[in-house]
């Protein structure tokens, strides 16, 4: 398996572009005559830099408005035909996509294209070129890949094929199994793209809104396995029109390609015998939950945390024995506070103050996940290690954060006994009835929430689930969530659009993206806010408005409303059961905690989101005013 990626996908001239595709690891690109228009040198000079940066030409395109034209436009059509072959020869490469016609003026007739086609096959072969032809959605009367191999079939021209995209075909909800009959040698391409599900305009939806296989909503992998059952194993190649990627970065953007291809072809090969030839991989890590969230301070935040976390009921247990590392618990969360100013932690720390910087899950092989990480463009992560110390597999996260991975059947499954001298807390306050981690909320630009996505569902056997907007008054969040069947891992990742936001804040004052809040759960809410209290640790105080509306909204009696409302517990219900969450207040620049109690239900309190949000706004400086 082979990948390529169409120059028009990501931002940036011709040679940034081609700088980030190659250093991607693509094999190939696709050259789009405007990027090539754009761009000063000679069709000589641009194949010779495609070739300096390791890469092949896989096509020219697009070339438009051929088949089916009268005379005497079909004369000039073919002679700007000829015009596009000589800049092919120059260039280096032999395949040209020649799309449907659209023009007003196109005959139609599946014999006329074919008759079209042959002639245009005959030119391109005493050239040595070949041509590939394409149904675009909404091409005036081709705009199914079924017509489009009948035309390629009936032209029977060795330099003629056929070239499959699967935004148009699946755009159109044509059925896949119908490309299982085309022999294998007549496709001269497979143009991949997903898009998200939105009802408008096929054309529209096309040139703004395609993504990545797998951050969409169409059945690609369906499309894919169709396709290898042709035995087909030639280039996979994006073609992505989205404004969002022309905006971004070249090189973030280029890396999601690849990887999005990597996961599909692993897809395909573990979902139906194919011709796809591509190296091993292991199987998406199956996460049994989060080991420890780790946090990067300095020296004198420490005992300001740790108050805070002796409030919360977890207690100080252990502290490294070669670095200044301490680990609290309570129940199965173990919470590390790292003070040690070498390493990445260190690090960290200068670039983005305190912060929860990484992240250790437990899996099922720790070394296999993160093989499949790099297998996947992830980059490992290591530094090295003090005497006494452990090699804890690990992996950079997306937005420059550490993803570690531990697993039971090494000594890592040990980690905390043979790392850690225990220590005995003599802390006065008591454990609140916290069992574990219910989700780790992550914030990013909402430009870099697809990233994310892809980066976890393709490691992590997880799924992710629709895009929810929550409203702040400053602006919109989307939120979207990976998770897993079992429950054992949930991931909120909040793409904030602007930074006024209490997420957007968060990612400007600490120059960065990361972990935003941590959600505990328990198995009692109201014992534990009757502890908490004890404790001495203020709950985020909620608008007694929130309860007026709760109360009507769900029918509750008004003295179960007045537990919550003492207590400061929000309360949802869907169909699968009752939800109640309760905050702390933000710390420095809008980090904070949740806790939860869920008992059936599937969610993450969306609607509640607005009134605790402004809630926590009241705690932040006023937000868009400088640090002095
Ligand atoms: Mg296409
Ligand atoms: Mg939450």
């Amino acid at each position: 398996m082979k990948t390529s990626i169409a120059t028009v996908s990501i931002s940036g001239d011709l040679k940034e572009k081609l700088h980030a595709i190659a250093k991607a690891g693509f094999d190939g690109v696709e050259i789009f005559e405007n990027d090539f228009l754009a761009f000063d040198e000679s069709p000589r000079q641009v194949g010779q830099m495609v070739r300096d940066h390791g890469l092949e030409i896989t096509l020219f395109q697009p070339f438009r408005d051929f088949e089916g034209m009268p005379e005497p436009l079909r004369s000039r059509t073919f002679d700007r035909a000829e015009r596009k072959f000589d800049l092919m020869q120059e260039m280096g490469t032999d395949l040209v996509l020649v799309c449907s016609n659209v023009s007003s003026v196109a005959m139609g007739g599946i014999d006329r294209a074919a008759a079209d086609f042959y002639e245009l096959g005959e030119r391109a072969a005493k050239r040595g070129l070949r041509v590939g032809y394409e149904a675009l959605a909404w091409g005036r009367h081709i705009h199914d890949h079924r017509d489009a191999w009948e035309i390629v079939r009936r032209a029977d021209h060795p330099n003629i094929g056929l070239i499959l995209d699967s935004f148009h075909t699946l755009s159109r909800k044509i059925d896949v199994n119908s490309i299982r009959s085309i022999p294998k040698e007549k496709i001269f391409i497979i143009q991949l793209a997903d898009a998200p599900l939105i009802d408008m305009d096929l054309l529209y939806w096309s040139r703004h809104f395609r993504n990545m296989p797998g951050e969409g909503d169409l059945p690609v992998l369906d499309f894919m396995k169709a396709v290898a059952a042709t035995g087909y194993d030639g280039y996979l190649s994006l073609e992505i029109f989205n404004d969002q990627f022309r905006g971004g970065s070249p090189t973030a953007i280029a890396v999601d390609g690849r990887r999005s291809l990597i996961y599909l072809g692993d897809q395909v090969r573990r979902a139906e015998s194919s011709g796809l030839t591509l190296p091993p991989m292991p199987a998406r890590a199956e996460v049994e939950g989060v080991a420890f969230i780790e946090f990067t301070v300095d020296e004198a935040e420490t005992s300001a945390l740790s108050d805070r976390l002796r409030a919360l009921g977890f207690r100080h247990v252990g502290h490294h024995k070669s670095k200044r590392v301490d680990v609290f618990r309570q129940g199965n969360i173990n919470l590390v506070v790292n003070t040690d100013p070498d390493g990445f932690a260190g690090v960290s720390y200068a670039l983005h103050g305190q912060s929860a910087y990484a992240m250790g899950l437990w899996v099922d092989d720790a070394e296999a996940a993160v093989a499949r990480a790099v297998a996947l463009g992830a980059e490992r992560f290591e530094q090295p290690l003090k005497p006494g110390e452990i090699k804890m597999p690990a992996i950079r996260g997306v937005g420059g954060g550490i993803l570690y991975f531990l697993d039971r059947g090494s000594v890592l499954a040990r980690i905390w006994e043979s790392e850690f001298d225990p220590i005995d807390d003599d802390t006065d306050l008591r454990p609140v009835g916290l069992t574990g981690i219910d989700h780790v909320a992550q914030t990013m630009k909402y430009e870099e929430l697809l990233t994310w996505l892809l980066f976890y569902t393709a490691i992590l056997k997880a799924h992710k689930t629709p895009m929810v907007d929550i409203i702040d008054p400053a602006g919109v969040v989307r939120s979207q969530v990976v998770e897993n069947e079992s429950g054992t891992l949930r991931i909120t990742l909040n793409g904030a659009e602007n930074r006024n936001t209490l997420a957007g804040h968060f990612i400007a004052e600490t120059f960065g993206s990361g972990i935003q809040h941590l959600a505990f759960s328990t198995d009692d809410i109201f014992a534990t806010a009757v502890a908490l209290s004890k404790n001495g640790f203020a709950t985020l105080m909620i608008s007694p408005n929130y309860y007026d509306d709760l109360e009507a909204r769900f029918g509750l009696e008004p003295t179960f409303t007045d537990r919550l409302k003492t207590h400061n517990i929000l309360y949802d219900r869907d169909d699968y059961g009752e939800y109640f969450q309760l905050y702390s207040p933000t710390y420095g620049e809008g980090f904070f905690f949740e806790i939860v109690q869920r008992s059936g239900y599937r969610g993450y309190g969306a609607a509640n989101a607005i009134f605790r949000i402004a809630a926590l706004r009241r705690h932040l400086r006023p937000i868009g005013v400088p640090k002095l």
